[in-house]
Protein backbone atom coordinates (compact mmCIF):
# COMPACT_ATOMS: atom_id res chain seq x y z
CA UNK A 1 0.00 0.00 0.00
CA UNK A 2 1.11 3.30 -0.54
CA UNK A 3 1.72 5.50 2.61
CA UNK A 4 2.15 9.56 2.94
CA UNK A 5 3.79 11.22 5.48
CA UNK A 6 3.42 14.48 5.82
CA UNK A 7 6.02 15.43 8.47
CA UNK A 8 6.53 19.17 10.23
CA UNK A 9 9.16 19.64 12.64
CA UNK A 10 12.09 21.89 11.84
CA UNK A 11 14.83 19.60 12.88
CA UNK A 12 15.60 16.24 11.37
CA UNK A 13 17.28 15.19 14.54
CA UNK A 14 14.56 15.89 17.05
CA UNK A 15 12.84 13.21 18.24
CA UNK A 16 9.84 13.74 15.97
CA UNK A 17 12.75 12.88 13.54
CA UNK A 18 13.99 10.03 15.08
CA UNK A 19 10.12 8.80 15.21
CA UNK A 20 9.03 9.55 11.81
CA UNK A 21 12.56 7.24 10.60
CA UNK A 22 11.04 4.53 12.96
CA UNK A 23 7.59 4.76 11.29
CA UNK A 24 9.30 4.62 7.90
CA UNK A 25 11.69 1.58 8.52
CA UNK A 26 8.57 -0.13 9.66
CA UNK A 27 6.26 0.78 6.81
CA UNK A 28 8.81 -0.49 4.41
CA UNK A 29 9.39 -3.38 6.34
CA UNK A 30 5.54 -4.56 6.05
CA UNK A 31 6.10 -4.04 2.20
CA UNK A 32 4.64 -0.35 1.84
CA UNK A 33 5.62 2.42 -0.41
CA UNK A 34 6.26 5.68 1.78
CA UNK A 35 6.47 9.12 0.90
CA UNK A 36 7.35 11.79 3.08
CA UNK A 37 6.65 15.72 2.68
CA UNK A 38 8.95 17.38 4.96
CA UNK A 39 7.79 20.98 5.01
CA UNK A 40 10.94 22.61 6.21
CA UNK A 41 12.96 20.81 3.66
CA UNK A 42 10.85 21.63 1.36
CA UNK A 43 10.11 25.73 2.21
CA UNK A 44 6.44 25.13 2.16
CA UNK A 45 4.94 28.45 1.84
CA UNK A 46 2.70 28.31 4.55
CA UNK A 47 0.50 31.63 3.73
CA UNK A 48 -2.43 31.27 1.30
CA UNK A 49 -2.27 34.80 -0.60
CA UNK A 50 -3.03 36.01 -4.14
CA UNK A 51 0.82 34.58 -5.17
CA UNK A 52 -1.06 31.15 -5.35
CA UNK A 53 -3.58 32.45 -7.58
CA UNK A 54 -0.88 33.56 -10.93
CA UNK A 55 -3.69 34.21 -13.19
CA UNK A 56 -5.96 36.42 -11.13
CA UNK A 57 -6.49 39.81 -12.39
CA UNK A 58 -4.29 42.22 -10.85
CA UNK A 59 -7.67 44.43 -9.80
CA UNK A 60 -9.65 41.90 -8.33
CA UNK A 61 -10.45 41.12 -5.49
CA UNK A 62 -8.90 38.07 -3.68
CA UNK A 63 -11.56 35.32 -2.20
CA UNK A 64 -9.66 32.60 -1.41
CA UNK A 65 -12.24 29.95 -2.13
CA UNK A 66 -13.29 31.10 -5.00
CA UNK A 67 -9.88 31.82 -6.31
CA UNK A 68 -9.30 28.40 -5.59
CA UNK A 69 -11.94 26.91 -6.68
CA UNK A 70 -11.16 28.42 -10.06
CA UNK A 71 -7.62 27.55 -10.20
CA UNK A 72 -8.28 23.84 -8.95
CA UNK A 73 -11.19 23.44 -12.09
CA UNK A 74 -8.53 25.39 -14.45
CA UNK A 75 -5.40 23.42 -13.84
CA UNK A 76 -3.83 26.49 -12.45
CA UNK A 77 -3.00 25.74 -9.52
CA UNK A 78 0.67 26.52 -8.32
CA UNK A 79 3.03 23.67 -8.90
CA UNK A 80 3.24 23.05 -5.28
CA UNK A 81 0.00 22.63 -4.21
CA UNK A 82 -0.49 20.61 -7.06
CA UNK A 83 2.22 17.98 -6.21
CA UNK A 84 0.83 17.95 -2.85
CA UNK A 85 -2.66 17.13 -4.18
CA UNK A 86 -1.27 14.24 -6.19
CA UNK A 87 0.61 12.39 -3.44
CA UNK A 88 -2.75 12.61 -1.15
CA UNK A 89 -4.63 11.43 -4.39
CA UNK A 90 -1.52 8.05 -4.54
CA UNK A 91 -1.58 7.45 -0.79
CA UNK A 92 -3.83 5.14 0.45
CA UNK A 93 -3.17 6.49 4.08
CA UNK A 94 -1.56 9.76 5.50
CA UNK A 95 0.12 10.39 8.92
CA UNK A 96 0.34 13.86 9.71
CA UNK A 97 3.60 14.29 12.25
CA UNK A 98 3.92 17.15 14.27
CA UNK A 99 4.57 18.68 17.53
CA UNK A 100 1.88 19.98 19.17
CA UNK A 101 2.58 24.25 19.17
CA UNK A 102 -0.11 26.20 21.13
CA UNK A 103 -2.48 22.89 20.69
CA UNK A 104 -2.23 22.64 17.46
CA UNK A 105 -0.21 21.92 14.59
CA UNK A 106 2.60 24.06 13.45
CA UNK A 107 1.74 26.93 10.95
CA UNK A 108 3.39 25.04 8.89
CA UNK A 109 1.25 22.22 8.73
CA UNK A 110 -1.75 24.47 8.68
CA UNK A 111 -0.54 26.37 5.90
CA UNK A 112 -0.06 22.61 3.70
CA UNK A 113 -4.16 22.60 4.70
CA UNK A 114 -4.59 25.73 4.14
CA UNK A 115 -2.78 25.47 0.63
CA UNK A 116 -3.51 22.16 -0.91
CA UNK A 117 -7.00 21.66 0.57
CA UNK A 118 -8.50 23.37 -2.88
CA UNK A 119 -12.03 24.34 -2.91
CA UNK A 120 -14.06 21.48 -5.47
CA UNK A 121 -11.02 19.16 -4.01
CA UNK A 122 -11.46 18.65 -0.28
CA UNK A 123 -14.76 21.18 0.28
CA UNK A 124 -17.80 22.54 -1.96
CA UNK A 125 -18.69 19.53 -3.31
CA UNK A 126 -21.29 17.16 -3.75
CA UNK A 127 -24.80 17.97 -3.96
CA UNK A 128 -26.72 20.37 -1.55
CA UNK A 129 -30.53 19.65 -1.51
CA UNK A 130 -32.82 18.28 1.63
CA UNK A 131 -31.15 15.15 1.42
CA UNK A 132 -27.38 15.76 1.40
CA UNK A 133 -25.08 18.52 2.21
CA UNK A 134 -22.47 18.11 -0.11
CA UNK A 135 -19.74 15.01 0.21
CA UNK A 136 -18.26 15.61 3.49
CA UNK A 137 -17.65 14.06 6.86
CA UNK A 138 -17.62 10.49 5.51
CA UNK A 139 -17.61 11.25 1.94
CA UNK A 140 -15.33 12.83 -0.33
CA UNK A 141 -12.44 12.56 -2.28
CA UNK A 142 -10.32 10.70 0.61
CA UNK A 143 -12.90 8.17 0.85
CA UNK A 144 -11.45 4.88 1.36
CA UNK A 145 -8.10 5.99 2.35
CA UNK A 146 -6.83 6.30 5.87
CA UNK A 147 -5.51 8.90 7.92
CA UNK A 148 -3.90 9.11 11.37
CA UNK A 149 -1.99 11.82 13.63
CA UNK A 150 2.02 11.10 14.98
CA UNK A 151 1.76 14.05 17.93
CA UNK A 152 4.08 14.55 20.86
CA UNK A 153 3.18 16.87 23.71
CA UNK A 154 5.14 18.61 25.97
CA UNK A 155 2.35 18.15 28.35
CA UNK A 156 2.04 15.25 30.62
CA UNK A 157 -0.71 12.48 29.77
CA UNK A 158 -2.53 13.39 33.22
CA UNK A 159 -2.63 16.91 31.86
CA UNK A 160 -4.64 16.20 28.72
CA UNK A 161 -6.85 13.23 30.28
CA UNK A 162 -10.79 13.70 31.35
CA UNK A 163 -9.64 15.92 34.16
CA UNK A 164 -6.55 17.53 32.90
CA UNK A 165 -6.52 21.03 32.65
CA UNK A 166 -5.48 21.23 28.93
CA UNK A 167 -8.97 19.11 28.46
CA UNK A 168 -8.76 15.76 26.56
CA UNK A 169 -6.06 14.93 24.26
CA UNK A 170 -9.10 13.32 22.02
CA UNK A 171 -10.66 17.03 22.16
CA UNK A 172 -7.60 18.98 21.32
CA UNK A 173 -7.19 16.85 18.26
CA UNK A 174 -10.81 16.89 17.20
CA UNK A 175 -10.59 19.67 14.98
CA UNK A 176 -7.90 18.17 12.95
CA UNK A 177 -9.17 14.52 13.36
CA UNK A 178 -12.61 15.31 12.75
CA UNK A 179 -12.35 18.84 10.53
CA UNK A 180 -8.72 18.23 8.56
CA UNK A 181 -9.57 14.31 8.49
CA UNK A 182 -12.92 13.48 8.65
CA UNK A 183 -14.43 16.17 6.60
CA UNK A 184 -12.93 15.19 3.33
CA UNK A 185 -13.36 11.60 3.85
CA UNK A 186 -10.50 10.06 5.89
CA UNK A 187 -10.84 6.99 7.77
CA UNK A 188 -9.39 8.29 10.67
CA UNK A 189 -7.28 6.15 12.98
CA UNK A 190 -6.69 7.08 16.91
CA UNK A 191 -4.09 9.35 17.17
CA UNK A 192 -0.33 8.34 18.24
CA UNK A 193 0.66 10.57 20.89
CA UNK A 194 3.86 10.84 22.95
CA UNK A 195 3.58 12.71 26.11
CA UNK A 196 6.19 14.21 27.98
CA UNK A 197 8.14 14.40 25.10
CA UNK A 198 10.84 16.71 26.18
CA UNK A 199 11.59 14.27 29.09
CA UNK A 200 12.15 11.20 26.94
CA UNK A 201 15.44 9.28 27.69
CA UNK A 202 16.45 6.58 25.88
CA UNK A 203 14.25 3.78 28.05
CA UNK A 204 11.65 6.09 26.99
CA UNK A 205 12.26 6.39 23.38
CA UNK A 206 12.88 2.58 22.97
CA UNK A 207 9.15 2.11 24.85
CA UNK A 208 8.05 4.89 22.28
CA UNK A 209 9.69 2.88 19.10
CA UNK A 210 8.09 -0.24 20.21
CA UNK A 211 4.46 1.46 20.44
CA UNK A 212 4.96 3.09 17.38
CA UNK A 213 6.24 0.75 15.02
CA UNK A 214 3.22 -1.34 16.49
CA UNK A 215 0.89 0.92 15.13
CA UNK A 216 2.45 1.16 11.68
CA UNK A 217 1.91 -2.71 11.62
CA UNK A 218 -1.58 -1.92 12.09
CA UNK A 219 -2.10 0.93 9.85
CA UNK A 220 -4.55 -0.77 7.69
CA UNK A 221 -6.12 -3.21 10.35
CA UNK A 222 -6.96 -0.65 12.93
CA UNK A 223 -10.62 0.36 13.46
CA UNK A 224 -11.06 4.13 12.70
CA UNK A 225 -12.86 5.82 14.81
CA UNK A 226 -16.38 5.94 14.73
CA UNK A 227 -17.40 10.01 13.50
CA UNK A 228 -20.92 9.86 12.45
CA UNK A 229 -21.29 10.35 8.88
CA UNK A 230 -23.12 13.37 7.65
CA UNK A 231 -25.58 12.30 5.03
CA UNK A 232 -26.65 8.69 6.50
CA UNK A 233 -29.60 9.92 8.78
CA UNK A 234 -27.47 11.04 11.73
CA UNK A 235 -27.97 14.70 11.00
CA UNK A 236 -31.03 16.83 10.17
CA UNK A 237 -30.64 18.79 7.01
CA UNK A 238 -29.99 21.83 6.48
CA UNK A 239 -29.57 22.85 10.49
CA UNK A 240 -26.73 19.88 10.74
CA UNK A 241 -27.94 19.18 14.13
CA UNK A 242 -27.50 15.30 15.19
CA UNK A 243 -30.79 13.96 15.45
CA UNK A 244 -32.65 14.09 18.63
CA UNK A 245 -32.71 10.87 20.29
CA UNK A 246 -29.13 9.97 19.37
CA UNK A 247 -26.00 10.06 21.54
CA UNK A 248 -26.07 9.74 25.28
CA UNK A 249 -28.62 11.99 27.57
CA UNK A 250 -25.40 13.22 28.98
CA UNK A 251 -23.26 13.63 26.04
CA UNK A 252 -22.30 16.87 24.67
CA UNK A 253 -19.56 18.73 23.03
CA UNK A 254 -17.56 16.50 20.66
CA UNK A 255 -18.44 13.45 21.77
CA UNK A 256 -21.87 13.92 20.35
CA UNK A 257 -20.12 13.28 17.26
CA UNK A 258 -18.79 9.72 17.38
CA UNK A 259 -21.31 6.93 17.36
CA UNK A 260 -20.49 4.55 20.63
P1 LIG B 1 13.02 17.13 21.00
O1 LIG B 1 13.19 18.41 21.74
O2 LIG B 1 13.78 16.95 19.73
O3 LIG B 1 13.40 15.93 21.94
C1 LIG B 1 12.74 15.70 23.17
C2 LIG B 1 13.49 14.69 24.00
O4 LIG B 1 13.62 13.47 23.29
C3 LIG B 1 14.92 15.14 24.35
O5 LIG B 1 15.12 14.86 25.71
C4 LIG B 1 15.80 14.32 23.49
O6 LIG B 1 17.00 14.01 24.12
C5 LIG B 1 14.96 13.05 23.32
N1 LIG B 1 15.29 12.42 22.05
C6 LIG B 1 15.26 12.97 20.84
N2 LIG B 1 15.61 12.09 19.90
C7 LIG B 1 15.90 10.94 20.55
C8 LIG B 1 16.34 9.68 20.14
N3 LIG B 1 16.58 9.38 18.87
N4 LIG B 1 16.55 8.75 21.08
C9 LIG B 1 16.34 9.02 22.37
N5 LIG B 1 15.90 10.23 22.83
C10 LIG B 1 15.67 11.16 21.92
N6 LIG B 1 3.45 21.23 24.44
C11 LIG B 1 2.17 20.98 24.79
O7 LIG B 1 1.88 19.98 25.46
N7 LIG B 1 1.17 21.84 24.41
C12 LIG B 1 1.41 22.94 23.66
O8 LIG B 1 0.47 23.65 23.31
C13 LIG B 1 2.75 23.23 23.29
N8 LIG B 1 3.04 24.33 22.58
C14 LIG B 1 4.33 24.53 22.16
C15 LIG B 1 4.59 25.64 21.35
C16 LIG B 1 5.88 25.87 20.88
C17 LIG B 1 6.13 27.01 19.96
C18 LIG B 1 6.92 24.98 21.25
C19 LIG B 1 8.33 25.20 20.75
C20 LIG B 1 6.66 23.89 22.06
C21 LIG B 1 5.37 23.65 22.52
N9 LIG B 1 5.05 22.54 23.30
C22 LIG B 1 3.77 22.31 23.71
C23 LIG B 1 6.08 21.50 23.58
C24 LIG B 1 6.28 20.62 22.35
O9 LIG B 1 5.11 19.91 22.03
C25 LIG B 1 7.44 19.65 22.58
O10 LIG B 1 8.60 20.43 22.75
C26 LIG B 1 7.61 18.69 21.43
O11 LIG B 1 6.49 17.86 21.31
C27 LIG B 1 8.84 17.81 21.62
O12 LIG B 1 9.10 17.13 20.42
P2 LIG B 1 10.46 17.36 19.64
O13 LIG B 1 10.51 16.43 18.48
O14 LIG B 1 10.67 18.80 19.36
O15 LIG B 1 11.46 16.87 20.79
Amino acid sequence: MNVLIVFAHPEPRSLNGALRDVAVAELKAQGHEVRISDLYVMGWKSAADRADFPLLAPDAPLNVAAASGEAFKNGTLTQDVRAEQDKLLWADAVILQFPLWWFTMPAILKGWVDRVYSYGFTYGVGEHSDKRWGNRYGEGVFAGKRAMLVVTTGGWAEHYSDRGINGPIDDVLFPINHGVLFYPGFDVLPAFVAHRASRIDAAGFADLAERLRARMRTLFTDQPIAYRRQNHGDYLIPSMQLRPGLGDSDAHGFALHIAR
